[in-house]
């Protein structure tokens, strides 16, 4: 995909801006952050004729149909996506995670700060005017709202999906209805379109990674016994059981756990 520029140290690597779309020094920008999941589709849909923006920071980890879906979305929202990614790091969780050799913990996992919370802070710093952030959260999600707008009080939200009632069921279902293939992973038996290998996943999560992704299982396994520590919390990759876990643990979609706060 062709760069147009460099922010700070974010690369921008597509965007369309809409000539007075918004105004620096006035007005207020509506912006949606999409994290290619369908939760943070269906709220941009739903706000496409007020929004201003839609960015997605991209992060190599991710499964390659997320650029499908994108431009799926884009099609729906008939709005261009700007697309932000790190620089330092290469936008890749390993070279965070064995850069900084740490995986997860108590202090967070480093690729949410590295790769998402620090590129959304140097785009932020563009601009002057005040910001509504359009979020993806859904019916079933409102402490999660109510802890993102404690935490990032400079902005204001929007959070559709909770205005509307909508569940994730419900959000899925639109995407069917709007002729929109969700992307692959979900297929899969995944609960949200995170990087492959996602830090945060539990013991159903990885051992499904085992059987669909071994070489991303092996990776992530290596990584933990150089670095000394496990992503779940007590059992190491390589010891765990085939059999333990579900896959219905709670996992937080990373656009929204990561980027805020
Ligand atoms: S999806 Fe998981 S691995 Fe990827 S950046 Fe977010 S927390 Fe890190």
């Amino acid at each position: 995909m062709k760069m147009r520029y460099i922010h700070g140290g974010v690369r921008l690597v597509a965007a369309t801006y809409r000539a007075g779309a918004f105004q620096l020094g006035g007005g207020l920008m509506m912006t949606a952050w999409f994290s290619a999941g369908c939760s943070s589709f269906v709220a941009a849909y739903l706000l496409r004729d007020e929004i201003d923006r839609i960015v997605y920071i991209d992060v190599a980890n991710q499964h390659p149909d997320s650029w499908r879906f994108l431009k799926d979305c884009e099609e729906a929202l008939g709005k261009r996506i700007e697309i932000l990614r790190d620089v330092k790091w290469g936008g890749c969780i390993d070279n965070v995670i064995e850069g900084k050799r740490y995986v997860n913990g108590p202090a967070g996992a480093p690729c949410t700060l590295e790769l998402k919370k620090r590129v959304r802070q140097e785009w932020e710093r563009q601009f002057t005017e005040p910001i509504t952030y359009v979020w993806g959260y859904d019916a079933g999600e409102r402490k999660r709202a109510e802890r993102l707008e404690a935490g990032m009080v400079e902005f204001s939200h929007r959070f559709p999906l909770i205005e509307r009632g909508m569940t994730k069921a419900d959000v899925h279902g639109l995407c069917q209805q709007l002729g929109i293939k969700r992307p692959v992973m979900y297929d899969m038996g995944y609960p949200n379109n995170n990087c492959i290998g996602c830090v945060k996943g539990g013991m159903g999560y990885w051992n499904a990674i085992r059987r669909d992704f071994p070489e991303v299982f092996k990776r992530r396994a290596r990584q933990e016994r150089e670095i000394g520590h496990s992503c779940i919390k007590g059992v190491f990759l390589d010891e765990l059981e085939p059999g333990r876990g579900r896959m219905d643990e709670v996992m937080p979609e990373c656009s929204f756990a990561c980027l805020g706060m």
